[in-house]
């Protein structure tokens, strides 16, 4: 019969461990407990094995609170994306980033470029998500949406305290930039993200026109070309020029309904 924890000794622990904030200490300690008095552990070994999980766990949040602080569009993986389907992408560069270092750490850029439904923000998605199980932060957004919450700030005096903010992000994920409207471009609050994040923090931006169009988005020539410097001085560019996916997929849908089964493949009707 092995010795059986003193109640009060129980309920103490529990208080202890909360106080400590080690819930999931708190949660296990009884089950290895029990394993290390009937296996005869070292208690060495029992202080360790809590630490290890305690330790596992809170990895294990903080990723989920990365994931859903992260925003990303669900669904769109890297093990989704096809890469036989833009022939100029390395997929091996692609993994590369995904893994972080070498670019995160020296805040340089990503910037995607290609038609609707070239797979831009598919990929960009994907590797934001890759980068939060890696262990960065990620914010995926629009950017219009985030440049409507810049000018917020901006018109309550807090546009530098909203920018700052953005910083906890390793990587920010600026979505379609070339929807940014006129009336967005005056107040440039777009360049002012660019700066300051310039050489300290990575944006990965996707866009449907190269730069050459890109006079909208800023308010003035010389900002434009001032934003663009910032923004390629230390960035990878994919250039995805592709038809879109979408039409591929679905062009591809219709010429399988209409062939008869016997030509169909295992791989036309996946
Ligand atoms: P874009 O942002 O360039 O307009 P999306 O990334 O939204 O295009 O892609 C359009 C749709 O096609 C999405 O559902 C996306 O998941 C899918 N898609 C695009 N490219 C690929 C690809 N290479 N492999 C798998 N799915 C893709
Ligand atoms: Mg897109």
């Amino acid at each position: 019969m092995t010795k059986t924890t003193d109640p009060v000794d129980a309920a103490r622990l529990a208080l202890l461990l909360g106080e400590l904030r080690l819930p999931a200490i708190k949660a296990g300690w009884k089950y290895v407990a029990d394993r290390a008095d009937k296996e005869g552990w070292p208690a060495a070994r029992f202080l360790a094995t809590l630490a290890e999980h305690e330790v596992a766990e809170r990895a294990k949040r903080r990723i989920e609170r990365h994931l859903s602080e992260a925003r990303l569009p669900p669904g769109k993986t890297l093990e989704s994306f096809d890469f036989n389907a833009v022939p100029m992408i390395s997929k091996a560069q692609v993994m590369a980033l995904a893994a972080g270092d070498g670019w995160l750490d020296k805040g340089a850029n990503l910037l995607v470029f290609g038609p609707p439904g070239a797979g831009k923000s598919h990929i960009a998605a994907a590797l934001g998500l890759a980068l939060v199980e890696n262990g960065y932060r990620v914010l995926f957004t629009r950017t219009t949406d985030l440049v409507q919450k810049l000018q917020i700030a901006r018109r309550e005096l807090a546009l530098e305290a909203a920018l700052a903010k953005l910083d906890k992000y390793h990587l920010l994920i600026l979505d379609d930039i070339t929807y940014v409207t006129k009336d967005q471009a005056e107040t440039s609050v777009l360049f002012e993200l660019i700066s300051t994040r310039y050489e300290r923090r990575s944006i990965l931006i996707t866009a449907n026109q190269a730069f050459g169009e890109w006079g909208k988005i800023f308010p003035d020539q010389a900002m434009t070309l001032a934003a663009i410097d910032r923004l390629v001085h230390h960035a990878t560019i994919f250039e995805m020029n592709v038809e879109s996916y979408r039409r591929k997929t679905a062009l591809s849908n219709k010429r399988g309904r209409g062939r008869p089964p016997k030509h169909a493949t295992a791989k036309s009707a996946a």
